[in-house]
């Protein structure tokens, strides 16, 4: 089982896994997202209400970790539901990975398929080091050759 935040909603987020989610979720999705969010309700989506106690743990582990002043009462939920269903929880958000990393919860980044890293490419001369970032036969300062660099 998996346990999904609003932006798996949002990103419509596949999986063959069983999926769970609290209910405060709903409330934050709108139009398309709403709508799978009901659809997967009706298809037996897992709706986990997590006990105060481990709600209480979890933003104890948030100010540990400096993380709970980014954190939504949502986001808290939904780690404590991650952590009660021994489930990955699946989010792109830094401050809810920090604290499930925290408390061995693991994480799932959600994947956006069809948009793959975006790359620009520099072009360094040989002769002075200067970047250029469109390609010229020779530097147009000194006139030695360029040789193209991955910036990452
Ligand atoms: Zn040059």
């Amino acid at each position: 089982m998996y346990v999904l935040d609003s932006s798996a909603f949002i990103n419509d987020y596949h999986t063959d896994e069983g999926i769970a989610t609290i209910p405060l979720v709903e409330e934050e999705l709108e139009g398309e997202a709403a709508y799978r969010f009901d659809a997967l309700e009706g298809s037996g989506m897992h709706l986990h209400i997590p006990e105060d106690n481990t709600v209480e743990r979890i933003e104890r582990a948030a100010r540990e970790t400096g993380d709970l002043a980014e954190l939504s009462e949502t986001d808290v939920r939904l780690v404590a539901a991650a952590f009660e269903l021994d489930s990955p929880l699946v989010t792109d958000d830094y401050a809810m990975q920090n604290v499930a990393e925290k408390l061995d919860v693991r994480v799932e980044v959600i994947a956006r398929d069809g948009i793959s890293e975006q790359r620009e490419w520099l072009f360094q001369c040989a002769g002075c080091g200067r970047e250029f970032e469109e390609n010229h036969d020779r530097c147009p300062v000194c006139g030695s050759s360029l040789s193209r660099k991955n910036p990452a």
